[in-house]
């Protein structure tokens, strides 16, 4: 692993390091509980390489946005909301408040939503 992964939360997340429970995982995407919710549904998505957010998808990451997406869908199914109602989120660079730099989408449900911004 390279340095800049191992200094990298979610990177280390992603390689099984943490431990952590993944919600679903698929080859190149994994989803896992947010450890701080902000709803009663707070599910990561995120792909196993670092990517450092949204903005930096490529051309070649269509396929890649698709999985991450479809991962999202059944992140919502599994945990119930798919009925519901779910929220996804990807916030990209300061004005965001981005504070992981590895690409994420929360999926919010659980509970009626506020207001996005
Ligand atoms: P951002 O503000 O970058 O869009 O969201 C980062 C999210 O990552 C926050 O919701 C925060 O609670 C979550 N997070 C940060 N560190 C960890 C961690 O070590 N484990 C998990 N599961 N979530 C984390
Ligand atoms: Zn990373």
């Amino acid at each position: 692993m390279s340095d800049h992964q191992e200094a990298c939360i979610f990177c280390r997340i992603a390689a099984g390091d943490m431990e952590t429970a993944f919600v679903v995982e698929t080859d190149r995407v994994v989803a896992f509980d947010d450890i701080s919710p902000q709803a009663p549904i707070h599910v990561q998505v995120i792909p196993k390489r670092h990517v450092d957010s949204v903005h930096e998808l490529g051309s070649g990451d269509t396929a890649l946005w698709a999985e991450i997406l479809d991962v999202a869908n059944r992140v919502a199914v599994k945990k119930g909301v798919d009925e519901s109602g779910f929220r996804l989120v990807s916030n990209a660079g300061p004005d965001s408040g981005q504070e992981v730099h590895h690409l994420h989408v929360h999926v919010l449900g659980g509970k009626k939503l506020g207001p996005i911004a």
